[in-house]
């Protein structure tokens, strides 16, 4: 399988040496640290290149911005994100109109190399969990970040809180030769994908697959393979993909979720993945959902 977008980032997160608070302070004053500023959850990209733009400390020294948060060291350099939302008109205020622009990661990902669509993932989760987490979810109290964001800690009751990540079971439906696939409301007619749902509490991965193909499709499912899965920081979420072995073909669907579901033959998909086919589209490669197709296209063909 293809490296999945948004995973694989280059730098260590130094998990034993990040406890070390003089270390750090260390690292945010060395003047070799690089800094990417986030805007309201858009990471800084330069604009020719599309490619990440790091800044130095003296980029965001006098706005208003909480304390860096550590992303990892690479190439001996230690890199941070730091969250500059509340700077008005960005682009003009820092003076880099021409020359970069925070962008939304979602529809920038498909230009960025790999190594910074997986550190713009990781800053962007980061920046906007700290951002949503204050206060304490036990007692109300005010929180700070320790470990270089790693975590929070409530000054009042001293209780911990990690960066939540929301495990999205994802699975493309087989049976012999069929895949089935599913279009979800307002969706562009001929697009479908994998279908897709949250793990609830107290539910395994295989639960959740089996539970959300038959809510969504009516489609019995056995046996579930875990397959790849993928940081989707859209804000939080963890797409783990996985293979489901139908046990039943009848499709049912439930309205709220889909549109439209329905069984595409190997062919079929191989077409709309190579996108040769007008009536019908697949993922695109930024997507998990394409990946999990492909994988499942070319078994066939040996390649898996
Ligand atoms: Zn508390």
């Amino acid at each position: 399988m293809d490296p999945i977008p948004f995973s694989g980032s280059p730098l260590d997160r130094e998990g034993v040496r990040r406890r070390d608070r003089a270390w750090l302070e260390a690292l945010l004053a060395d003047p070799a640290s690089r800094f990417l500023p986030v805007w309201q959850a858009k990471p800084l990209l330069k604009r020719e290149l599309r490619s990440l733009a790091w800044a130095k400390r003296e980029f965001f020294a006098d706005v208003e911005a909480p304390e860096p948060v550590f992303l990892g060291n690479g190439d001996g350099i230690a890199h941070f994100a730091v969250d500059v939302s509340a700077v008005e008109k960005p682009e003009v205020a820092f003076g880099i109109a021409d020359v970069a622009s925070f962008d939304d990661l979602r529809a920038a990902v498909a230009l960025l190399p790999a190594a910074d669509a997986a550190i713009a993932a990781h800053a962007r989760t980061l920046v906007d969990w700290h951002a949503r987490h204050r206060h304490c979810a036990a007692c109300g109290g005010h929180t700070r970040s320790v470990l270089g964001g790693a975590n929070r800690v409530c000054f009042d009751c001293q209780a911990e809180h990690f960066p939540r990540t929301d495990p999205v079971a994802i699975a493309v439906v087989v049976r012999g030769d069929q895949c089935l696939l599913g279009r979800g409301p307002g969706w562009p007619a001929q697009m479908f994908s994998a279908l897709a749902g949250f793990v609830e509490a107290g539910e395994s991965l295989e639960d959740a697959v089996r539970r959300e193909v038959m809510e969504e499709a009516g489609v019995r499912v056995g046996r579930v393979s875990y397959l790849a899965s993928q940081p989707w920081p859209f804000p939080c979420s963890l797409m783990l993909g996985c293979v489901a072995q139908a046990e039943s073909e009848a499709i049912a669907i439930d309205p709220a979720e889909l549109e439209e579901a329905r069984w595409f033959s190997r062919d079929a998909l191989r077409a709309a993945l190579a996108g040769s086919r007008k009536d019908l589209g697949a993922p695109p490669p930024f997507a998990i959902a394409h990946h999990l197709i492909r994988a499942w296209v070319e078994t066939d063909a040996g390649t898996e």
